[in-house]
């Protein structure tokens, strides 16, 4: 399967839920406003289940919404909890529409994405963790080496600019931290870790293969 087929493939699916689900809705609830994470529109709903909250001194001061919400453009739900833990499920998907990234690879990253999406936020650090140890070896680094290494490597080896050289730090200590048992990573990590691949898999593999596909034949 090429990328293009794993992608029309995750598609296919999104469709077959609108095209085939109805959802049995007796009311309308109050509208809420947000980015739909299955399809990436931003949507105005009022279709879904909500909830009622049992009012005390806490409640009062974060009045807002809980509830599911179905998409009106593709018509999948989405979790919003305004007001105990700030929580949608699934977040919007972060999509950078890489083209030129081999699959072995998408894969990974595209495990890391959704893991975000669902808020998984330190199983989305292991999963970058993971895909850049994969992407360095690849890149001619020596297997079975620490991660520290090969964050060493790209560094060393001019796989990242160096005006990026301040994430190194800051990439390592957020890997070191999900592989502790007992720490987790936040959100804010786990976004830092997606823009570091992001900027490896651009560099050195989309931007790259860009220049190659658009040569003319026999050049
Ligand atoms: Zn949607």
């Amino acid at each position: 399967m090429n990328n293009e087929d794993y992608f029309e493939d995750r598609v296919d699916n999104r469709d077959l839920f609108k095209d085939k689900v109805d959802w049995v809705l007796k009311d309308s609830i109050q509208e809420k406003n947000f980015q739909c994470g299955y399809c990436g529109k931003s949507v105005n709903s009022s279709k879904g289940i909500t909830t009622i909250i049992h009012n005390d001194a806490f409640i009062e001061q974060h009045k807002d919404i809980v509830g599911v919400y179905i998409c009106p453009n593709c018509n999948r739900p989405t979790f919003i909890d305004n007001v105990f833990s700030q929580t949608q499920v699934p977040l919007p998907k972060i999509d950078n529409n890489l083209q030129n990234i081999p699959l072995e690879v998408m894969e990974v990253y595209q495990e890391a994405l959704d893991a975000y999406s669902v808020g998984a936020f330190t199983g989305t650090t292991l999963l970058c963790r993971k895909l850049l140890m994969h992407i360095a070896v690849d890149l001619g680094a020596k297997e079975n080496e620490s991660f520290a290494e090969y964050v060493k490597f790209f560094d060393e080896q001019h796989y990242i600019s160096p005006r990026s050289h301040n994430w190194v730090d800051e990439i390592r200590k957020i890997g070191n931290k999900a592989n502790h048992k007992l720490d987790m990573n936040t959100k804010e990590e786990a976004e830092k870790d997606l823009i570091f691949c992001e900027m490896i898999l651009k560099s050195n593999y989309e931007y790259p293969n860009e220049i190659s596909n658009k040569k003319e034949p026999n050049q």
